[in-house]
């Protein structure tokens, strides 16, 4: 049986039109998530990473979303701007198919936690052109599928690094704490 609770759910709107590219985002995203804590910055860390096209004046935010164990079907082609991107330039996904999102030591999959224990994301507040913008409402959830979540995303990660890997990450992960 599952029950329902009330959360605030949290997003980020991104206004690309705002965006200069100037890295800020990644750059506090990688420092936070180093072990300990802003210890290093190394930018394949980051939960948002900015495609960045300087002669086009293009810049385009993508978070890192959900780890999936195979390469989708997507082949489509966008024209932005006159230049052509791959539709997996935009993909928010942890892919096997390619080195975006992945945690440069371990290899694992890498998801933006919304910078879990701050009171804000540290991208938004760090983004002094107000191309991020933090979104909340309340929303009722099922605490049961959270749990189903995190077992499904606990098994693919499972199948694709083998628990002695995971498990030798976290201990590593709680050392370092
Ligand atoms: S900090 Fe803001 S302006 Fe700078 S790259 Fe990130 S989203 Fe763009
Ligand atoms: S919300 Fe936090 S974890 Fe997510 S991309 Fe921004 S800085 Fe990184």
């Amino acid at each position: 049986m599952s029950d329902k609770e009330k959360k605030i759910i949290k997003t980020i709107k991104i206004d690309v039109d705002k965006c200069n590219g100037c890295r800020a985002c990644e750059m506090i995203c990688s420092s936070f998530h180093a072990a300990p804590k802003y210890s290093s910055n190394n930018p394949a860390r980051s939960r948002i990473r900015i495609i960045r096209e300087p002669l086009r004046d293009l810049y385009l935010p993508v978070y890192a979303g959900e780890y999936t164990v195979a390469e989708c079907a997507g082949r489509d082609k966008y024209t932005i701007d006159g230049k052509e991107y791959d539709e997996c330039s935009f993909c928010r996904a942890s892919c096997p198919s390619r080195d975006e999102f992945k945690e440069p030591d371990s290899g694992l999959p890498l998801k933006c936690d919304m910078c879990e224990g701050e009171d804000e994301p540290l991208c938004v507040k760090w983004c002094m052109h107000d191309a991020l913008i933090l979104e909340e409402r309340e929303e009722e959830v099922e605490e049961q599928v959270e749990q189903e979540d995190l077992e499904i995303g606990l098994e693919s990660l499972a199948d694709k690094f083998g628990m002695d890997k995971i498990m030798d990450a976290v201990a590593r992960m709680k050392e370092k704490d």
